[in-house]
């Protein structure tokens, strides 16, 4: 279970209406059981449930059964695309240890609003479900040509696009350290996009092979070969 709360010795974690509903309503845990929580920072705990009611609850921390591990410095930025097909890149990006989630509006974007909130609750259930103790941010929409405006040069970009360089020989050859990782939406990049990331000294254009991917396939595929290369 993801909180807020801090964890460790002998610490209670009062649980809100919304972890109580999660916990005793769907996961149908009561009192005197143990479940594991994490916060973000103080790795995972078991936790024994000292109060369970219908809309609070109460978590004694009984041990730590993981040190914290933070994800490896790669960031996502994906066009939002239909809101189902959005959800799993989410999903999966957390799944595949990406450290931040930005939703950037290119020219092609063609997607309803983006709602962070939403895609944030996503990345805590995702991370929930597959065990790490880290939740990735998910950012605020933003529009491409921002962001790369305001870009920090010492993070490198996978810029995914087809036609390029293969993704192994441009990773084997770049070094670790904080990287972003960049797809398009359905209709791609428009030639003033692609102008500008070929600019930047910081982007890496590479091609996910020869057939063109849906983006939420391009996301899962992007993100193993750079975890394959590059993360741990
Ligand atoms: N531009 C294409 C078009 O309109 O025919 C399709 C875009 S594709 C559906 C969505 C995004 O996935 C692309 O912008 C790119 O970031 C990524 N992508 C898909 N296939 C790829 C490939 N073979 N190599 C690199 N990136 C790819």
């Amino acid at each position: 279970l993801f909180v807020e709360h801090p964890l460790g010795p002998a610490q209670t974690v009062p649980l809100n209406q919304a972890q109580a509903h999660y916990l005793f309503g769907v996961m149908r845990r009561s009192e005197g059981e143990v479940i594991e929580a994490f916060n973000g920072r103080d790795g995972t705990w078991r936790a024994e449930v000292i109060e369970a009611r219908k809309k609070a609850g109460v978590l004694a921390c009984v041990e730590q059964i993981a040190p914290q591990r933070d994800a490896p410095d790669v960031w996502l930025l994906f066009a939002p695309i239909k809101k189902q097909r959005t959800d799993f890149i989410v999903e999966k990006a957390v799944e595949l240890g990406a450290a931040r989630i930005c939703p950037v509006v290119t020219e092609f974007t063609n997607a309803e609003r983006i709602r962070q909130d939403r895609l944030q609750a996503h990345a805590v259930e995702a991370a929930e479900q597959c065990g790490g103790n880290y939740v990735p941010d998910v950012a605020d929409a933003v529009k491409l040509s921002d962001l790369l405006d305001g870009w920090d040069e010492t993070r490198r970009i996978l810029f995914c696009d087809e036609g390029l360089a293969g993704v192994a020989d441009v990773l084997s050859d770049l070094p670790p350290g904080p990287w972003a990782i960049l797809i398009g939406p359905e209709g791609g990049f428009s030639e003033q996009e692609r102008a500008r990331l070929q600019r930047l000294e910081v982007a890496h254009p590479v091609s996910l092979g020869p057939r063109i991917l849906r983006a939420d396939t391009a996301t899962v595929a992007a993100l193993t070969l750079w975890q394959q290369a590059l993360g741990d």
